[in-house]
């Protein structure tokens, strides 16, 4: 990501997700991948859940990502995600989740046989 956070650039991950969000809520499908996304990230770099937060936090004058943005959801998501992480050791889950998306898309059981 190039400058998101002024002042915060150079030790933290921008995450855009398109639309906006001050009048119409993101789609299932984007947040399902917000959430294997920041997953990812977390198991990573070793991001606690904590550290996971809104631009509006790091950025003076922005209400992004938006009012209608279910902050509060995505935030239970992350933390099931990282409990059961934890609980599970290394999550197969989170590694299946990196092939899927080279794969754009294509479930593995819609492969051609
Ligand atoms: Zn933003």
């Amino acid at each position: 990501m190039g400058a998101h956070a002024l002042g915060v650039n150079p030790h933290s991950i921008g995450i855009g997700v398109d639309g906006n969000f001050e009048t119409k809520p993101p789609t299932a499908a984007q947040m399902n991948s917000l959430v294997k996304l920041v997953l990812e990230l977390m198991e990573k770099y070793h991001i606690p859940l904590d550290r996971v937060v809104p631009h509006r936090d790091v950025t003076e004058g922005t209400s992004c990502p938006g009012k209608l943005f279910p902050w509060d959801e995505l935030m239970q998501r992350l933390y099931k995600g990282e409990f059961h992480s934890a609980a599970a050791g290394r999550h197969r889950g989170i590694k299946q989740v990196g092939k899927q998306r080279q794969n754009s898309g294509i479930m593995p059981d819609q492969e051609e046989t």
